[in-house]
């Protein structure tokens, strides 16, 4: 009997502290938002499936366990990753000045082509918005990125930011 084909990918979320990293997970693999989240302990990951062309692609997508914080994300968190969601918060644009720093160490820790998305959480913040969608896509532009907003509060585009890297990554080796 022969194995249906398998497929693994890891994909990171990095980014400035409380941008919204670990909820963005948390609803995309169970659906879940926590309005008091605090720096997750001890989960390193989630696993999550979807079809593509008629095969099961798993993938492994990693969340810092709040390291982030102290500027102390190890070279393990990125080791392997084929896909990475760089995420800021469009009402906070210390968090939009940081993305070229987080892209930096993610080139510096990868070996491999990396599906890269930029992603501008917290767009249900419209009154208090700092970032223009432009600006956003200007970035994304300019490095070289997929570009989407998601609200991980009220679910926009949350999939789907998940899932064009997903495809990507997939698109690329295939
Ligand atoms: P992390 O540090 O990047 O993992 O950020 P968290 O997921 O822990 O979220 C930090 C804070 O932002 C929490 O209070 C969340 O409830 C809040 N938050 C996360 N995503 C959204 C969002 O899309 N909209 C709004 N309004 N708040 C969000
Ligand atoms: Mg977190």
């Amino acid at each position: 009997m022969e194995d249906a084909e398998q497929y693994l990918f890891k994909i990171v979320i990095i980014g400035d502290s409380a941008v919204g990293k670990s909820n963005l997970l948390s609803r995309y693999a169970r659906n879940e938002f926590n309005l008091h989240s605090k720096a997750t302990i001890g989960v390193e990951f989630q696993t999550q499936s979807m079809e593509i062309d008629g095969k099961e692609v798993k993938s492994q997508i990693w969340d810092t366990a709040g390291q982030e914080r102290f500027r102390a994300v190890t070279s393990a968190y990125y080791r392997g990753a084929v896909g990475a969601l760089v995420v800021y918060d469009i009402s906070r644009r210390t968090t939009f000045d940081s993305v070229p720093r987080w892209l930096q160490e993610l080139n510096t820790h990868s070996d491999t082509a990396v599906a890269k998305m930029l992603v501008g959480n917290k767009c249900d913040l419209e009154d208090i918005r700092d970032i223009s969608v432009d600006e956003g896509k200007s970035l994304a532009e300019a490095e070289g990125l997929f570009f989407i907003e998601t609200s991980a509060l009220d679910c926009t585009n949350v999939k789907k930011a998940f899932e064009i890297v997903i495809r990507e990554i997939y698109s690329n080796i295939s």
